[in-house]
């Protein structure tokens, strides 16, 4: 048999079936409506690589050097014309398409064809090319469709990642999933639990057409939250849906089309109609004894589940919660039965990965990072992020929650765990380990399950397709150019911090050797590139970029550092604004780039000023902004509020004339409760929530609002479940999170604005 009905799949035919067969397969059997479909199992490409002879000619092909790309790149077309040049046989064809045609009754009925990646390929099993996937597909392209999920199997990625592993070539295998294509007339997405808070509250966000036009963001959805407990629709929000997603018929193209007039404001779901997704739903988490996030389409009335997946975002207090129960079990770690933990420091990347340790001391042994390894380091610096890219983890001794490794990983989308104290003594280059960027553990050893791949950019978009209306602003923070497309792909409102400093530092020195060097047409050419990208990303969501904000310390490791002062505690030092106004022939070309931006059209930019004590400083940022030809009184601009001063002169700062004013919590936490962000030893202490922090911020957004300034939050902060519901409840106009936390924040700001909305009614 070259093929097995979904029907007839076990979780347990991983190896035959591949990871999605499996899942769908074992939805099938737990009677969940899932659409119909079949896989060609992994058996039969095996089969049909031997059958045909080109195995052995295949494997040979990827014997290569995987350094030299060009080399690379031939192994894949190799593989490719060998699979797609070779025909099935015959009764494997007949096969395929016989079970085809009784998917659908004929020909033309549309499918999508899916690789399903088999166990073998683990740890890693996206390597194995699962992301290859075909929608839409008929009778004519079919087989094609099939043949080339097979050659996923030998992408330029997967070929170099088991080369790099010496993993066998033959050792993978892939199946093929082809399933009905589903014309929803109306889908959406179900959180069996509160995503934020692990409540039993099932939340359904509903839209008419395919799910796409929500994903993109083109469509608010409606929202619909059902208590499980009583069985009751609790809240109901209706969506003005202008646009929907629909299939065109001749095509088979999916197309956007406008809602007709009549259906914009009417409820997407009746009454019975969430009854039935809520059972189904109970269905599900019963069935996975952990919450799901459901997606689900509706054809006639008919309701299909499309996927289900264990919701990852449960916040800090819930995990907290798990994980204190974890350690009364006696230790989590042991629980899960992996190597010893060696090590432990902060978590501040999320996700758990296994590579092989490289101790990195100096900027020149970079090279020596490869694709999947872990950098172990003191702490790292804007020179790294290359290798950072490469990385599979990262681990430093020193550093907080807001140090460069903790933001740049955080964006980047590398677990890491940083503020070990000794991990660059302690481990040893090609020792294997496994980081658990939540927990903030290292381990001895490869963790076999639940390692966490990367996620690309796709991942990024909003899981599902929802994306809660909020009246709060939800922006995003950008400090590496190279994540806006992952940043923008959120579907956040804007950028609430771009950092400009990660930009100017990885010019590989000061910026007044780069100018010297350079000239300063070359150095403002490198900031409005820079900014641009995040800007053109954006368009026409806004983007808050800030000036320069570096402390000497960071400057002081760069050719050209040696001219900085040498500083006691460059934290209290020569930074932010009162570097730049001291040194006014440099920031000059911040403020000239951004002039040449608002030439280029890119009126989406904001301007930022940091570490701002008093109104005086912005009257002097006034000054130079006009004689660098930017006016004032036509753009956006704001201060950071990172001082208590600051907080506490908010009055006279409105009156300079500032637009807006954005918490910067790394910093006023610091300056408020005297505690180094940066040192490990006392990360303990380091707490934005504390009463007096909470009181300068609540104060500030008090007189904001009675003056028009729009208020924010950009700091590190921003991204925690408290703090979100502190600050809406205060007023706040907008949040900044980190990338992986906008959706999570999204869910938070709309829950406590519900709950503002009714409190006022009851
Ligand atoms: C802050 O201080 O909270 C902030 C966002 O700025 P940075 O972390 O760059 O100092
Ligand atoms: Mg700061």
């Amino acid at each position: 048999m070259a093929v097995t009905w979904l029907d007839d799949i076990r979780a347990t035919d991983l190896e035959t079936v591949g990871g999605k067969g499996a899942s769908l397969g074992e939805l099938t059997a737990a009677g969940l409506p899932v659409p119909p479909g079949f896989v060609v199992t992994a058996g039969t490409y095996r089969d049909f690589i031997e059958g045909a002879g080109i195995d052995d000619e295949l494997f040979a092909a990827m014997d290569i050097d995987s350094e030299d790309s060009k080399a690379l790149a031939g192994a894949q077309e190799r593989a490719y014309e060998l699979i797609m040049g070779t025909p099935m046989p015959e009764e494997v064809r007949e096969e395929i398409l016989e079970t085809y045609r009784a998917i659908g009754g004929d020909e033309e009925a549309f499918v999508a064809v899916r690789s399903s990646a088999t166990a073998e390929d683990l740890p890693d099993a996206s390597f194995a090319g699962q992301q290859e996937t075909f929608l839409n597909v008929r009778e004519e392209a079919l087989l094609d469709r099939v043949k080339e999920c097979w050659a996923s199997l030998f992408s330029q990625r997967a070929i170099y990642y088991r080369n790099q592993k010496g993993f066998p070539h033959h050792e993978v295998d892939i199946a093929v999933v082809v399933q009905q294509m589903v014309d929803a007339e109306k889908s959406g997405v179900m959180f069996t639990s509160h995503p934020s808070t692990g409540e039993p509250r099932v939340i359904i966000e509903a839209a008419w057409g395919l799910g796409e036009a929500v994903v993109s963001g083109a469509v608010s959805p409606d929202n619909y939250v059902v208590d499980r407990k009583t069985g009751e629709v609790v809240d109901v929000t209706v969506a003005d849906k202008k646009l929907m997603h629909v299939k065109d018929e001749a095509t088979g193209e999916t197309v956007e089309v406008e809602v007709p007039e009549e259906k914009r404001e009417e409820r997407v779901l009746s009454d019975e109609e969430i009854g039935a997704l809520v059972e189904l739903g109970e269905q599900v988490e019963d069935h996975y004894e952990t919450p799901q996030d459901v997606e689900w389409a509706t054809v006639d009335g008919e309701i299909f589940m499309l996927q289900s997946r264990p919701i990852t975002t449960i916040s800090d207090n819930a995990v907290d919660a798990a994980a204190s129960e974890a350690a009364a079990n006696g230790g989590s770690e042991q629980a899960q039965g992996s190597g010893d933990v060696l090590l432990r420091g902060l978590g501040a990347s999320p996700g758990i990965v296994s590579g092989s340790v490289r101790i990195v001391t100096k900027l020149d042994q970079l090279d020596k990072v490869a694709e999947g390894d872990v950098i172990v380091t003191e702490m790292t610096m804007p020179d790294m992020v290359p290798a950072m890219k490469r990385a599979a983890g990262i681990v430093t001794d020193e550093g907080g929650m807001t140090s460069h490794a903790a933001i740049v990983s955080r964006e980047l989308g590398v677990p890491a765990v940083v503020g070990c104290g000794s991990a660059t003594r302690e481990l040893t280059d090609g020792q294997i380990i496994t980081i658990d960027g939540d927990k903030g553990t290292i381990r001895e050893g490869k963790e076999t399950n639940d390692v966490k791949e990367r996620e690309p950019v796709e991942d990024m978009r909003p899981k599902t397709p929802v994306k809660p209306m909020t009246a709060t602003e939800v922006k995003v923070n950008v400090s590496i150019p190279e994540a806006a497309e992952r940043a923008a792909a959120t579907g956040a409102d804007g950028v609430g911090l771009l950092r400009i400093e990660h930009m100017v530092l990885s010019l590989g020195m000061t910026p007044e050797k780069y100018i010297k060097e350079n000239g300063e047409r070359a150095y403002v050419d490198e900031i409005v590139e820079g900014v641009r990208t995040v800007a053109e990303e954006f368009y026409p969501r806004p983007v808050r970029v800030r000036t320069l904000d570096a402390p000497t310390d960071e400057f002081r490791q760069l050719p050209g550092g040696e001219d900085e002062p040498k500083e006691h505690n460059p934290m209290l030092g020569y930074r932010g604004i009162r570097r730049s106004l001291d040194k006014p022939d440099i920031f000059r070309h911040e403020l000239e780039a951004f002039r040449r931006l608002f030439d280029m059209g890119y009126d989406n930019v904001e301007m930022m000023f940091p570490l701002v004590n008093d109104a005086e400083e912005i009257y002097r940022v006034k000054e130079l902004m006009r004689s660098a030809g930017v006016d004032p009184e036509k753009r956006d601009w704001g201060v950071m509020i990172e001082t208590p001063a600051s907080a506490l002169g908010i009055r006279n700062l409105a009156e300079a004339g500032i637009d807006f004013a954005s918490f910067g919590t790394n910093d006023l936490t610091q300056y408020t409760l005297a505690v180094d962000r940066n040192n490990e030893n006392v990360a303990d202490r380091f707490d934005e929530l504390h009463p007096a922090v909470l009181e300068l911020i609540g104060s500030t957004i008090e007189t904001c609002r009675e003056l028009g300034v729009k208020t924010s939050i950009c700091g590190q902060a921003g991204s925690k479940p408290k703090m979100v519901r502190f600050l809406v409840d205060e007023g706040v106009t907008s949040i900044s999170a980190n990338i992986d936390a906008v959706r999570d924040v999204q869910h938070e700001v709309k829950r406590v604005e519900q709950k503002l909305i009714l409190d006022s009614v009851r």
